[in-house]
């Protein structure tokens, strides 16, 4: 027997229709280059990008066509977000900490057509465009700066538009919506090709309680840049339930955003632990100066928040909520929060649980596989962590790197993981990190984590370096804080209680800064050619 159910397209024009007609009164607000401030409301945010689409039609915008957009977060990039998708286009995320070669790279392999682009990076896009030719150059103007030669002017452009009546092209739900890049971690970047369907039901777990619980009333401040992993999301989230909307521009700074998170009575931010921890040091030193609005969720993703910085940003009031999740899965895998069963446990276990990366979400499976097979869920079998579920890439841009994919139709994530017995995913390491030690793996993030905690450590990676008795052991990389040098009996000894003794780092070694990624994770691969001539 066949449902009775309309087989309605889950695609985005609803949702903004739904922003646009519901919601529009809340309010959108920006900061731009120069610090100006620029609030508008969802339903002017709707006119305009009905308007953005249409112009980007009559500009010769078809189906399927790639429009790449190079900006910092601010309310004409989110217009450039549904703008293009709306109109039948592919949302093309470039991102602007990459190498000017790789951008260029980037989007010849998408084929990007058009690309927008803020004037303040004009000179970056002038770099790439040596190697790759847009048909289009649209530009952002902040400023009464004149154009550059050859190019458009995004509100010119805009102004095209007349026809009151225009209406969507058809979508099938299937359709392509955007690209995003890996970000290059290990190896050349590979494009993601996201569905409509698959953002839909994306927004749709973000949306939930046990996962950002994003919502109508919420103020939500995106850090996490738009293009990183589709600001993890949040756009389209935001936009399905109307929230208030904040974006920094190119203000990443803590001052900046605890000044945000205070005027703009923020409840959900969202950024990296290397952004939250610099939050947590102004907080630190100036307690009471900012008003965050109670229970403020601090959501946090891309790398490990350690546990005193949950702690830490506990004591200001701000909440941590972590999340597991990859370019290739929309992003969001798993989410960290605490079953009901749970919270009954003495304080000190529950916090545990929320440094682990979480609980899959509905519909994402979990499974991780070691050499014998897949794990049982008893928190010591390492291996890698495969995933799949309706937004999870099921293959790269222009086929690229097949072997991601199992034989059985699983994601290879390049994580290593265990799984606890209550179904929490923990993250031990990245393939490529791994450090074998006689035979067993030893977790270099768990190290690290311990390590950040104590007082005169501001940063620590641990690398494996070759070894001639133990095939590797883990080298410690420390920044100390200002004026502080601490041991390695210091520092052996503040985490040996958490740890077997050979997972112990063998030595210690003490840089004035670690490399990170374009998106603030530690460059491990960088660290380990720095270090490859180590001896014990
Ligand atoms: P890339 O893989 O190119 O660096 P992504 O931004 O997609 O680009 O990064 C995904 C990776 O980030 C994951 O595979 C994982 O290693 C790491 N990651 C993401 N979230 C977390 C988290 N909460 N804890 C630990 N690692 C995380």
């Amino acid at each position: 027997m066949d449902g009775l159910m309309m087989n309605y397209q889950l695609t985005l024009p609803p949702i903004l229709e739904r922003a646009g007609t519901l919601f529009k009164d809340t309010e959108i607000v920006s900061l731009l280059p120069g610090k100006v401030e620029h609030r508008y409301t969802y339903g002017e945010y709707y006119q305009r990008t009905r308007k953005f689409a249409q112009a980007l039609q009559k500009l010769g915008m078809k189906k399927g066509d790639r429009v790449a957009t190079l900006a910092w977060n601010h309310y004409r990039h989110l217009e450039s977000y549904f703008g293009i998708i709306c109109g039948g286009g592919v949302l093309h995320t470039l991102n602007l900490r990459l190498h000017p070669s790789d951008i260029s790279y980037i989007a010849k392999d998408a084929g990007d057509k058009y690309v927008i682009v803020d004037d303040v990076l004009y000179e970056l896009l002038e770099d790439v465009i040596k190697d790759y030719q847009f048909e289009k150059i649209i530009v952002i103007r902040h400023d009464d700066k004149p154009l550059p030669e050859g190019t458009l002017d995004y509100e010119e452009l805009l102004a095209t538009a007349t026809d009151e009546n225009w209406d969507y092209p058809e979508f099938s739900e299937n359709d392509a919506l955007g690209i995003c890049y890996t970000s290059g971690t290990t190896g050349r970047p590979k494009g993601v090709v996201y569905s409509h369907r698959g953002t839909v039901m994306h927004s749709f777990a973000s949306c939930m309680v046990d996962c950002n619980a994003i919502a109508n009333s919420d103020s939500i401040l995106s850090i996490v840049p738009l293009f990183h992993a589709n600001g993890w999301g949040i756009p389209f989230a935001a936009l399905m339930v109307g929230a208030k909307y904040v974006f920094p521009g190119p203000f990443l700074d803590a001052l900046t955003t605890l000044d945000l998170l205070d005027k703009e009575q923020i409840t959900l931010a969202a950024g990296v632990p290397t952004i939250w921890s610099g939050i947590l040091g102004e907080l630190t030193k100036n307690p009471g100066k900012w008003k965050l609005t109670p229970g403020c969720r601090a959501a946090c993703g891309g790398s490990a928040p350690p546990e005193s910085l949950i702690l830490g940003l506990a004591e200001h009031g701000l909440r941590v909520m972590q999340a597991w999740g990859m370019t290739e899965l929309s992003p969001l895998g798993t989410f960290g929060y605490l079953k009901h069963s749970l919270k009954s446990l003495p304080e000190k276990e529950q916090v545990t649980y929320l440094t682990k990366q979480g609980l899959p979400l509905p519909y994402v499976e979990c499974r991780v596989v070691s050499d014998e097979g897949v794990a049982p869920w008893d928190e010591t079998t390492m291996g890698e962590l495969q995933v799949r579920g309706p937004w999870v890439a099921s293959g790269y841009m222009n086929g690229a790197d097949p072997d991601k994919w199992t034989s059985d139709g699983w994601f290879r994530t390049g994580d290593i993981a265990v799984i606890d017995p209550e179904g929490y995913v923990k993250l031990t390491d990245r393939t490529k990190d791994v450090i074998k030690s006689g035979g067993e793996w030893i977790s270099s993030v768990d190290l690290e984590n311990a390590l950040v905690a104590h007082p005169d450590v501001r940063e620590a990676a641990v690398i494996a370096i070759v070894h001639p008795k133990w095939d590797e052991r883990p080298l410690a990389v420390i920044v100390p804080e200002d004026g502080k040098k601490p041991t390695k009996e210091d520092l052996n000894e503040f985490i040996k209680d958490k740890f077997a003794k050979w997972w112990l780092p063998e030595a210690y070694t003490y840089v004035e800064e670690i490399p990170h990624t374009s998106t603030g994770k530690i460059q491990k691969l960088k660290l380990r050619e720095m270090f490859k001539d180590w001896k014990w």
